[in-house]
């Protein structure tokens, strides 16, 4: 029987009494590794009693100490960089460098959250009446609950907690029922920091533990990452019970690249070493595909076309696929599951069906473990599936626009909002690109334009329900709110008569 994976109540890490289990797989090898519990609502109660009983003081906790336990987590994040690396390839299968660069971003977000008595300074105005001084101060919101995908198995909970924490908020955290093995073991580390018990709280499942947060009562701000349908209907949920909510979704995102862009003939190791065309590689294909910010459409312009497409599909072709526990060269590790897998199979024979498949990456993958490999469709147009369809894995599609309205144009009929790419030499192309584009996150040069701890990541549309977004400013106001004090001290003066009154 394979380990079933303990929940964090209080300090107290426990088996829950569940009947449903989701199995947690080695994706490069396809074993099954343990099994994630399916709480419920009974989990959730224990879980918010814990933090209930923790907020009073933990709030009250002034915002430099709180800001020492965050210190703390953050040396002992650092030492325990590798391991942490280690557990997401494991769990999740990206490259050791991809998960590396997971941990990296959520560490980030705790040193941000390190600053968070600079952060919660409030503001004050002196004589707002006469005799009467106002003040608008930020205060923690009460208890929050987070729910993660799959694809950042530490960066996107370490978008939420280490903000809502320092806040002086209480969190459950609710991590993908694929990848609970990272959670925990930020969840520990956290706990070994000093963090009072209570404080973070982490109950593992799925669609039943999720909706139990979103209709609890007590829970007041419930933070949301994965795929849009899912992000709407938590975002529903949650309004119920009058929670605040932000609820990030799914994408399609693109990468315009403009004819001046990359220069003629490159192939193999050369194309592959090019700027432009190394940015669309690790972009489209990271993480096998499996990023919110992956570009999954790529758009050349008219003539141009051909000779970008034989370029990609020559730099492709030198890509390897394996294990990354077992081989750190490795360009690509396996897709999530099983599920995964076939999905995308199926999606690349329908694609292909309308379009041109110049690469296919259902053929010559390793056989054990659940391998897509790098797959390239030529001739996407609007009216397409693959056009409107976050599929979610290393699938790219190439679209031919005569100019670069008409790209602007097909980038603006995307349902999703999430990003969008341009690469030029041409400052006034990428200035009209970046103004016209109606997404939250533009890159210039950038494949991947994620805005990583100090600025919050700003899906729009169909990518994001709600109005502040995940970290940086935004995420401190999401999980503060406004308090105004007015005051006035009977027997006081409003006639200055100290220093400097001379001068008035
Ligand atoms: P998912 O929507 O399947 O799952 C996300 C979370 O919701 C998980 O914790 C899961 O347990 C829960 N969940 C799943 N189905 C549910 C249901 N029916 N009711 C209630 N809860 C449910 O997403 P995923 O497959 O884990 O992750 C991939 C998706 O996440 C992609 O769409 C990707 O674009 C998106 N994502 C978005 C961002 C962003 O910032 N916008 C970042 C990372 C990932």
């Amino acid at each position: 029987m394979t380990e079933i994976v303990p929940i964090l109540i209080g300090d107290r890490w426990m088996v829950p009494d569940c009947d449903a289990f989701t199995p947690v797989h080695r994706p490069a090898t396809g074993q099954i590794i343990a099994r994630t519990p399916h709480c419920g609502p009974v989990q959730v109660e224990l879980a918010v009693q814990a933090a209930k009983a923790a907020f009073p003081s933990w709030s009250r906790t002034p915002a430099p100490e709180r800001a020492r336990v965050l210190f703390r987590y953050r040396e002992l994040l650092e030492s325990h960089f590798e391991e942490l690396a280690q557990i997401i390839c494991r769990e999740n299968g990206k490259t050791l460098d991809e998960a590396r660069g997971d941990v990296r971003r959520g560490v980030e977000v705790v040193e941000l959250a390190c600053g968070v008595g600079q952060l919660l300074k409030g503001e004050v105005l002196p004589e707002l009446a006469t005799g009467i001084d106002g003040m608008a101060t930020r205060e923690p919101v009460g208890i929050c609950a987070g729910i993660t995908p799959f694809n950042f198995p530490a960066m996107v909970p370490m978008w939420m907690y280490p903000l809502a924490i320092a806040c002086g908020n209480c969190f459950l955290l609710k991590p993908s029922e694929k990848v609970p093995y990272t959670a925990n073991r930020l969840a520990q580390l956290f706990l070994e920091a000093g963090l009072p018990a209570g404080v973070l709280n982490v109950v593992h499942g799925s669609r039943e533990v999720v909706e139990a947060l979103c209709l609890h009562p007590e829970i007041a701000a419930l933070s949301f990452v994965g795929s849009s349908p899912v992000a709407r209907r938590v975002y529903e949920l949650a309004g119920q019970t009058g929670k605040r909510c932000q609820a990030a979704g799914g994408a399609k995102n693109t990468l315009l690249v403009m004819p001046d862009a990359v220069d003629s003939g490159l192939l193999g190791e050369a194309a592959a070493a090019d700027p432009t065309l190394k940015a669309v590689l690790q972009s489209a294909f990271g993480c096998a595909g499996q990023r919110c910010m992956a570009g999954s459409l790529l758009l050349g312009i008219a003539d141009a076309c051909d000779d970008l497409r034989d370029q990609v599909a020559s730099a492709m072709d030198i890509m390897t696929l394996g294990d990354p526990l077992e081989d750190d060269d490795v360009s690509m590790g396996p897709v999530i599951d099983g599920g995964a897998q076939q999905r995308l199979a199926t999606s690349i024979g329908a694609a292909a069906k309308q379009m041109s498949l110049v690469r296919d990456g259902r053929a010559g993958v390793p056989p054990d473990g659940f391998f897509v490999g790098p797959t390239l469709l030529d001739h996407v147009r609007p009216e397409h599936d693959l056009f409107s369809q976050e599929l979610f894995g290393p699938v790219l599609g190439l679209m031919r626009p005569g100019t670069l309205e008409e790209a602007i144009d097909w980038v603006n009929q995307i349902p999703y909002g999430n990003a969008a790419t341009i690469f030029t030499h041409d400052g006034g192309a990428a200035r009209t690109f970046a103004r016209e584009v109606e997404c939250g996150m533009v890159g210039i040069n950038v494949g991947v334009p994620a805005p990583m701890a100090l600025f919050s990541f700003s899906g729009w549309n169909q990518s994001f329900f709600g109005d502040l977004h995940v970290q940086g400013t935004e995420g401190v106001l999401f999980y503060t709110r406004q308090k105004t004090t007015l005051t006035r001290w009977q027997g006081g003066t409003t006639a200055f008569t100290g220093v400097g009154a001379k001068n008035r």
